[in-house]
Formats: C-alpha cells, structure tokens, sequence
C-alpha cells in the first residue's frame, strides 16, 4: 500500500521501559501521546532524506506504526480499526528537546520538522498475535542498533488506540507511531538506515544532515 493521503500523526512516548530508562525519563501512568504535521511525513524508497543539520543532535526512533482505516468508536478491536502497519522512524531534535522540556514548551521544534516521520510502505495489518511474533530492527551502515518487539510495548496497541480514540479521535487515514525501544543514538551524516520487520526489509534511505542556512 503506497502512502496517499495521511490524516493525522500521532505518537507515543516512553513505551518502551528500557528506552524511557535510556533517557532518564519515568514511566508515565498513561500513555504520553504527541502529534506531528502531516509535512514531516516522507515515505522510504532508497533516497537520501535531508534532516536538520545546524540544531544540535538529531536522534533516530525506530518505530511500529499503525494505519487506521475507518473511524474508532469505543470498544472496537484493533483488527476491526488498523488496515496496514509500517516500520518508522521518529527523528527527534534531542538538544532541541531537552531545552524545550526545562521551559515546559511544546515539543512541536523537536519533534515535528520537516521529514521527521520517515515511513517504509505500508504492509498489510495481519493481525496483533502475528505481530507480536516478529521483531522488527533498524540497521544503521549494516549494524543493528535497536530491535524491538511490539509484546514489550508498557501501553499494548489496542491501550494506545483506545486511549488515542478516545481523547483525541482516530479515523480513516490517520497513522500511530507507537514508541521506540531501547537504543536510540545519533544521527552522522550519511548514515544509511535499514528497517527490518523480521527478516523483511521494508525500508532503507540515506540520513544527509543539512544547514538551514
Ligand atoms: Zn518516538
């Protein structure tokens, strides 16, 4: 399923223990959701993606993202809601976002710039039991860097959906990243990133740091 048309992009934070350990950050009581503008959205196909090279440390996520299909009421099942599942990446200003976390500010600079939510294909959504039987990984120059399985999620899929329908609303088109595991580092310029589901390639791109100025 190529990418078309995406409504909204919501994201989790800290739902993976080991990684909200990594940072130093607790784990939340419920799930921490953020959203970005739909134009940091690009989807992989072996290019090179241009990531802000002037802003301090750019730190990748991999992440399991999931596609929503038709509009979340209470009660509904993931396998009713999800119609697709991709692999991404949550790039993150982590200098940005530190300073932004002292002031209590909004994580929109940090979080929301263009070409932060890199995206593989979209594959089809074959259920959450045959999912939490594949790890999926990313590989930064051929090296794994982080692998994670959807099982080791503190808030599970379905939690997160409910919690997003609820509060926020979730329909056709709309995409969730769903949090990163533990392994999260720092983006050189010309790294080449792979994003693996399983033993699956479902993505590769080139990261080129780039000044604004
Ligand atoms: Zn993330």
């Amino acid at each position: 399923m190529r990418l078309t048309v995406i409504n909204n992009i919501f994201c989790v934070g800290r739902n993976y223990a080991l990684h909200a350990k990594e940072l130093n950050n607790d784990i939340p009581g419920s799930p921490m959701f953020f959203s970005k503008p739909t134009h940091s959205a690009v989807e992989t196909n072996g290019q090179a993606i241009t990531l802000p090279g002037d802003s301090g440390s750019v730190h990748y996520e991999a992440e399991w993202v999931i596609h929503i299909g038709r509009t979340y009421t209470p009660g509904m099942q993931i396998g009713e809601l999800a119609n697709g599942m991709a692999l991404g990446i949550d790039f993150t200003l982590r200098d940005v976002q530190s300073e932004l976390k002292k002031k209590g500010y909004p994580w929109l600079a940090a979080k929301g710039f263009l070409n932060s939510a890199v995206l593989t294909p979209f594959i089809p959504f074959t259920g959450i039991e045959v999912c939490r039987q594949t790890d999926f990984s990313l590989l930064i120059n051929g090296n794994e860097v982080q692998r994670g399985n959807i099982s080791q999620m503190l808030f599970d899929p379905q939690a997160l959906i409910d919690y997003c329908g609820t509060h926020y609303g979730l329909g056709k088109n709309d995409i969730l990243f769903t949090g990163t595991p533990a392994g999260v580092g720092k983006v050189t310029n010309g790294d080449q990133f792979t994003l693996k589901w399983g033993s699956d390639v479902l993505g590769e791109f080139t990261a080129m740091l780039k000044s604004s100025k």
